[in-house]
């Protein structure tokens, strides 16, 4: 059972759904609900979700399509500007992602999971998990009605997001980065400028005295604009009414304050609220226990300047669902298959957490960042298409990650899979698989470790046969 209806869990309940285990999703709200979030990788859309098989609903939802972005950052004066197709992993029809509001995306994944046989309950809190012996069977949670209700279960999964009230089941603490101790504070804009086709979908990240701004369009007319403050400038938020206070940091910000000299704040509905978010950057001690895993932002979650969280969130979920899936089919034991997924999770958020620590030294310009990038992921490419590959998702070493375009040819893919074995990018391969519909190789992580098996969903001993 899966606790939470975000990215996560409804990746999770979808992928081992699918294999046709019984799997019952316990969502607190009811959707649509807010939830920020909003700028997706090309991972995210053209792997994980064509695996989901929503590919023709994301396409036909009007999202803003972000071919890249655009910085104002480090060294250089003027905005400078990047481009997921420059990697060869994101070349051609999948170098774009989407800008989505989240009430709509995240609607979309929960009713996909629904139709694929997930037992989908909203207004359903959990409250609690079930012990016996040791190990996680089931969770305590208030239904719809308010009634207190008990469920067991062969797995729990926490996907309920950073505000879990079940992650501490899984023992270990959770901790707080000292790097990234940042503050968000966010509203919604109509009327905000927008840069000419085809940068009109780009986010833009814009670093000032206090920090940065993200300026994410979500539509012609609806921007998502936020100020992530270093903490020192926490005070800043007791400076009066929030509205104001985000106001007073736009005119700090010329770049955006240019963006929005025309534009103006969204003050009902949804939207209407100016929002504060902080200590979000963490990592739990375990990310499992017998009976138990945590996935997407109940196990970790590192700042939102390359717009990771969806990304982790629903490559996590891939991750669990094959440790799921093997575990019920009785191939490997446990302890080994949710090894593997913490190894993997771990992983994919290092790439992202030692990328952002070289990212936020200002001291340096956009191709000292560029080469941090390659020297992150370790890729044989150059440095800028290793900055693509990298904030695309395309990092790892997943074949589903990349490369769904009809042109992506065989000999492409050959090339690109001989690649993936030497080097290291986990994020590509799920691209690979999502279009080909199975797995095209894998190599343990460590020795004893496992590989995917051909299926993509679950996983095998480097020596099992193919099955
Ligand atoms: P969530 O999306 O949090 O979903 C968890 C679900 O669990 C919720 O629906 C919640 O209602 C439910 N739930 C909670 N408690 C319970 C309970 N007790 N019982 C049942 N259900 C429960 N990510 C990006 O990809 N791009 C961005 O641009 C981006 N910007 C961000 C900006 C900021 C300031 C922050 C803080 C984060 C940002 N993120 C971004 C990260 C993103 O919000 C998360 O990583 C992502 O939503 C994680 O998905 P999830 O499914 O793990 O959790």
């Amino acid at each position: 059972m899966v606790v939470g209806g975000g990215p996560g869990g409804s990746t999770l309940s979808t992928l081992v759904a699918r294999q046709g285990h019984r799997v019952l999703l316990l969502e607190k709200e009811e959707f649509p609900r807010h939830q920020i979030g909003e700028s997706l990788l090309p991972s995210t859309v053209h792997g994980i979700c064509r695996l989901l098989g929503v590919t023709d609903e994301l396409a036909n939802s009007g999202f803003m399509k972000k071919h890249g972005g655009t910085f104002r950052w480090g060294l250089n004066a003027e905005p400078w500007t990047f481009d997921f197709s420059v990697s060869e992993k994101f070349s051609g029809p999948t170098s774009y992602a989407y800008q989505v509001e989240r009430m709509k995306f995240d609607k979309i994944l929960l009713d996909n999971a629904r139709s694929k046989g997930v037992d989908v309950r909203e207004r359903s809190e959990v409250v609690g998990v079930l012990e016996e012996e040791g190990r996680i069977c089931g969770v305590q949670y208030n239904d719809a009605q308010g009634v207190r209700r008990e469920v067991r279960a062969r797995f729990v999964a926490d996907a309920s997001g950073n505000k879990s009230r079940i992650h501490k089941r899984i023992g270990g603490a959770r901790k707080y980065s000292d790097v990234f101790q940042n503050i968000a504070v966010f509203g919604y804009f109509t009327g905000g400028r927008r840069a000419p086709a085809p940068l009109t979908g780009n986010i833009t990240c814009a670093s000032f005295d206090l920090g940065w701004f993200w300026y994410i369009p979500l539509s012609d007319e609806l921007t998502s604009v936020g100020a992530v403050l270093r903490r020192e400038a926490l005070a800043r938020l007791q400076d009066g009414p929030l509205d104001k206070v985000l106001e007073g940091l736009i005119d700090e910000c010329p770049l955006i304050a240019d963006y929005l000299s025309e534009a103006e704040r969204v003050t009902e509905g949804p939207y209407g609220q100016v929002r504060v978010r902080k200590d979000y950057s963490y990592i739990q001690e375990n990310f499992w226990r017998p009976g138990m895993v945590l996935v997407g932002d109940a196990a970790c979650f590192i700042d939102p300047l390359f717009s990771s969280g969806v990304h982790l969130s629903t490559y996590s979920a891939l991750l669990a669902a094959r440790s799921i899936n093997t575990t019920l089919r009785g191939t490997i034991d446990e302890a080994d298959c949710f090894r593997e997924y913490e190894a993997r999770y771990r992983r994919e958020y290092d790439v992202f957490h030692d990328f952002l620590v070289a990212f936020y030294d200002l001291q340096k310009d956009e191709h000292a960042y560029f080469r941090e990038a390659k020297s992150v992921i370790g890729s044989s490419a150059s440095a800028a298409e290793s900055f693509a590959e990298l904030v695309g998702g395309g990092a790892s070493d997943e074949e589903a990650l990349i490369g769904t375009a009809p042109s992506f040819s065989q000999e492409r893919r050959a090339d690109l899979l001989e690649q993936s074995r030497k080097i290291h990018w986990q994020g590509s391969r799920v691209q690979v698989q999502a279009h080909f519909g199975e797995s095209v190789g894998d190599d343990p992580l460590y020795e004893g470790g496992l590989v995917e098996s051909p299926d993509g969903m679950h996983w095998a001993r480097p020596e099992q046969p193919a099955f």
